[in-house]
């Protein structure tokens, strides 16, 4: 069975309180040596006292909690805990429809109580994503499993953690599909479609975490010009263009996201002249800018992948928003996101409320946005909150 791994005195508080996360610090020792990587422990106390099941990884996570009670991890368990997770998407309303078009994240990680694993589904497919060995050893049962609890809705696996694993676990190249094989990569989202790259697109190969916020600015589109920084796949700019945008300007410094930005709004407006796309720098962009725009979106990549960095990414923020303050149209329209985990709510607002008053101008909050319900946070693991947003009248 699995290897006890003793903690040291007083370091299972944060468990009693469901943290799903156990450092390496707090380790005293492992009964039978060290597991291999990814292999499930059971941990216990330095009284003996059982207390959670994890995955084992090296590095300052070593043990991610899959289970506070006994069990076996098997395929029944991993049926079991996605079952919950499928059952919550559909009662909130994103997940069984029925017309094959859902697009929705079905796991997200520990606030699923599944730490290292994402699941995304578009239409019939879902796209896994291992973040730890525990979870890419598990991949096979996991894609089953997915099947099984989605009452036929999900009909493929691709799975997709070549850049998602720990390097040091030297676990070769791991893309391709689990389970069936679709040539179909166009997801629908609130009737909009979308050319998904599985293969090469970041994350999951679309950015489902902002689908309430894109309902949202297209809500705000109608008579504006229109301008989406950071664009990726264009998400906003089409949902704009449906809202009634009278131009919409799409910039990223990556030409790939260019070009999938112009293959969608290709897709959902043929030939429509109101869209224009720059394969340029944020910065560059916005300093050479001449003409005004009415709403701007800035959906920037994390400025801040771990604590050290936060006081830069805070800067970075602060360049940038002001940046967009300047050169926004009185009565304009900001909306503005930090996608960065260890920026919190409170941070960023300080970062925009720095810029807004370096720019000089007037600037009330519309709407605070977060990350959808499909994105759930643990209340346990509060480390899970990572997208905020603000929209903002500028006068
Ligand atoms: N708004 C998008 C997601 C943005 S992801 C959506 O709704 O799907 C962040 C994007 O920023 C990436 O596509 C990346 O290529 C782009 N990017 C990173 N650095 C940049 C820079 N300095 N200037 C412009 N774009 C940049």
């Amino acid at each position: 069975m699995y290897k006890n791994l003793y903690l040291k005195r007083g370091k299972e508080e944060s468990l009693k309180r469901f943290h799903p996360w156990i450092f390496s610090g707090a380790v005293q020792r492992i009964e039978g040596g060290e597991p291999e990587e990814g292999e499930v422990v059971r941990v216990l106390t330095a009284d003996g006292e059982f207390i959670a099941l994890g995955h084992w990884q090296i590095g300052s996570i070593a043990v991610r909690v899959l289970d506070f009670e006994e069990s076996d991890i098997n395929l029944d368990w991993w049926e079991r805990r996605l079952r919950v997770a499928y059952e919550m998407r559909r009662s909130i309303g994103v997940a069984g429809r029925g017309d094959g078009q859902d697009t929705y994240r079905l796991v997200h990680g520990e606030g699923d109580g599944l730490p290292g694993l994402v699941v995304d589904v578009y239409g019939r497919t879902a796209v896994m994503q291992a973040h730890s060995v525990g979870m890419h050893v598990a991949r096979h049962d996991v894609a089953s499993a997915l099947v099984k609890v989605s009452e036929g809705t999900i009909e493929n696996v691709y799975y997709k953690s070549e850049t998602t694993l720990p390097f040091k676990a030297e676990l070769g190249p791991e893309n391709g599909f689990i389970i069936g094989g679709s040539r179909d990569d166009v997801a629908v989202e609130n009737g909009l479609k979308f050319h998904i790259d599985w293969l090469k697109g970041q994350k999951t190969g679309f950015f489902v975490d902002q689908r309430d916020n894109r309902s949202l600015l297209e809500r705000y589109a109608r008579g504006r010009a229109v301008l989406n920084m950071f664009c990726y796949t264009g998400g906003f700019s089409v949902y704009a263009m449906r809202g009634g945008a009278t131009l919409v300007h799409s910039v990223d410094s990556s030409s790939k996201a260019i070009d999938l930005t112009r293959a969608n709004v290709e897709l959902n407006f043929p030939g429509d002249a109101r869209h224009e796309a720059f394969a340029e720098d944020a910065f560059k962009f916005l300093n050479a800018m001449e003409r005004r725009y009415d709403l701007i979106i800035l959906d920037p990549p994390a400025f801040a992948k771990h604590k050290d960095a936060l006081r830069q990414a805070l800067k970075g923020y602060t360049r940038l928003n002001a940046k967009a303050f300047s050169k926004i149209k009185p009565g304009g329209i900001l909306f503005t996101f930090s996608c960065s985990q260890v920026v919190s709510k409170d941070n960023f607002r300080m970062a925009v409320f720095t810029a807004a008053a370096q720019s000089g101008r007037r600037v009330r909050i519309l709407h605070q946005l977060h990350q959808p319900a499909d994105h759930p946070i643990n209340i346990y693991h509060p480390e899970g909150e990572y997208l905020k947003g603000l929209v903002l009248y500028v006068e």
